[in-house]
């Protein structure tokens, strides 16, 4: 498809949580999966917003006479998530980051920070509304198809989870759904970029260029869920259309190419999209419209002086990061592999082979799982003790990995148990084996040696020895 010709537009929109405790009180941001001990029932209803219109989302929502029921947890879950008690002062911690991730994509940072209300009548949210802040806009970052600009950078709370639902017996349409409190309030930084993004591959790369930029801050949650896109598309003479839901960056062109392809058979109306894991997308709610956002008026605004934006500082770029091992001699994926793990190679300074350090950090824990089947998180104190094992020459490469076998199995470690063999001594043994096994190839001997010897002595002495005494 030309889509310049289509006069394709396109833009992101990005919601990363952050790994903090809430935004408006201390509860921990933990989903959980055990039983609750809490749990009440509401119904919600729409209000107007500050422009006096009732939102025609919001309409839609209320249209459907919910009830909702809310789980939560007596131990990290307090009245604030409950909307029984106004919310705390804001999670310093949160606003720090959004402003390190502001500064990192050359965003003009607000003087005065004024929370808002956004209405949400899909019950996801106790109060009825979500609370959302403006923090920085006018940005931009770089992609290979040009400069993608970014409109907004937004700290806002997260909605409650979806567990469950309760089918009416009489129409069979949802009567009642179930939210847990876990996830209300977790703090979310939104990233909203212009239309800018020209064409789909250039919309794939912007969204892994975000994602990159906020895992490098070290400070957002990892794993599923955490990270959210839509993705907003238009062409000529079309509306804006919303689409929600990518399970996979890898999917994005192929889902905006069907979506376009939809778009130019019919005639288009301005409404919200999931996308499907086949690339197609099905309808979820019409587009929210303006007059939903009115003042928060239970959080004083915060002034952001340049006192306090300049103590932010900014964490190198995970891509740079990789670049640099690349140059000091790693392959790109040891590179990337020693940043994804969150290693960084200043802090193992050994006089070892970097190739040797950074294989033991990433490699070895991998090896580990797969050859053995052991889940075990290795911790700092384990590649040290075998680093700095190494380094003295108490051990030698080989028995690495059987140390941290036998760590991942839960043995006690003492070194002696995987000291070297000594040269002349494995000569002598080599010597005495070979003309006992006068039959034996030098493939079976090496079994023989290494079966006796596993991880105590150099493969590598050991062949030639053996070769030494089979001729
Ligand atoms: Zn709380």
């Amino acid at each position: 498809m030309d889509y310049n010709k289509l006069k394709f537009k396109c833009g992101i929109e990005i919601h990363q949580q952050l790994e903090t405790n809430k935004l408006f009180c201390s509860c921990p941001s933990k989903l959980r999966n055990d039983p609750h001990d809490i749990s009440i029932k509401r119904r919600l209803r729409s209000v107007p917003g500050e422009g006096g219109e009732i939102d025609i989302a919001a309409k839609h929502e209320r249209d459907k006479e919910l009830e909702f029921t809310y789980e939560g947890y007596s131990d990290s879950t307090c009245s604030v998530e409950f909307d029984e008690e106004p919310p705390h002062d804001l999670n310093k911690n949160a606003l720090e980051i959004t402003l390190e991730i502001c500064k990192m994509l050359n965003c003009d940072v607000v003087n005065e920070i004024q929370v808002m209300r956004k209405t949400v009548v899909n019950g996801s949210n106790t109060s009825g509304f979500q609370r959302t802040m403006l923090v920085g806009q006018g940005g931009y970052l770089e992609t290979s198809h040009g400069r993608v600009g970014i409109d907004s950078v937004c700290l806002e709370e997260d909605s409650a989870r979806r567990v469950g639902k309760i089918l009416s017996t009489k129409t069979n349409k949802e009567k009642s759904i179930i939210y847990r409190l876990d996830r209300l309030g977790i703090p979310l930084v939104e990233i909203a970029t212009c239309p800018d993004i020209k064409n789909p591959t250039q919309c794939k790369e912007t969204a892994e260029k975000l994602g990159m930029i906020l895992r490098s801050t070290g400070k957002v949650k990892r794993g599923i869920g955490v990270i959210r896109q839509d993705v907003n598309v238009s062409i000529k003479n079309g509306e804006r259309v919303e689409i929600k839901g990518f399970q996979d960056l890898k999917n994005i062109p192929k889902i905006i190419d069907g979506e376009i392809k939809r778009q130019l058979k019919i005639k288009v109306k301005p409404e919200v999209r999931g996308a499907n894991p086949d690339g197609t997308t099905t309808f979820m709610r019409p587009m929210p419209g303006a007059s939903r956002m009115y003042p928060e008026t239970d959080v004083k605004p915060i002034i952001i002086d340049k006192r306090l934006l300049d103590e932010v500082k900014v964490s190198e770029l995970i891509d740079n990061k990789i670049l640099e091992y690349e140059k000091l001699g790693l392959n790109p994926s040891l590179s990337r592999g020693l940043v994804k793990a969150g290693f960084n190679l200043d802090d193992y300074q050994y006089n070892l082979d970097i190739k040797l350090i950074s294989n033991i950090l990433v490699e070895i824990p991998k090896d580990i799982k797969s050859r053995y089947k052991l889940e075990h998180e290795f911790c700092e104190n384990d590649f040290r003790l075998v680093l700095n094992a190494l380094e003295l020459k108490k051990i030698t490469k080989d028995s690495v990995i059987n140390i941290f076998k036998d760590i991942a199995e839960g043995r006690k470690i003492n070194l002696k148990n995987y000291s070297p063999v000594d040269d002349s001594k494995l000569e002598k043994e080599i010597k005495t084996l070979v003309e006992k096994n006068k039959d034996l190839s030098m493939g079976a001997l090496m079994g023989e040696v290494m079966k006796k010897y596993s991880g105590k002595v150099d493969g590598k002495l050991a062949s030639t020895l053996i070769a030494k005494y089979k001729i």
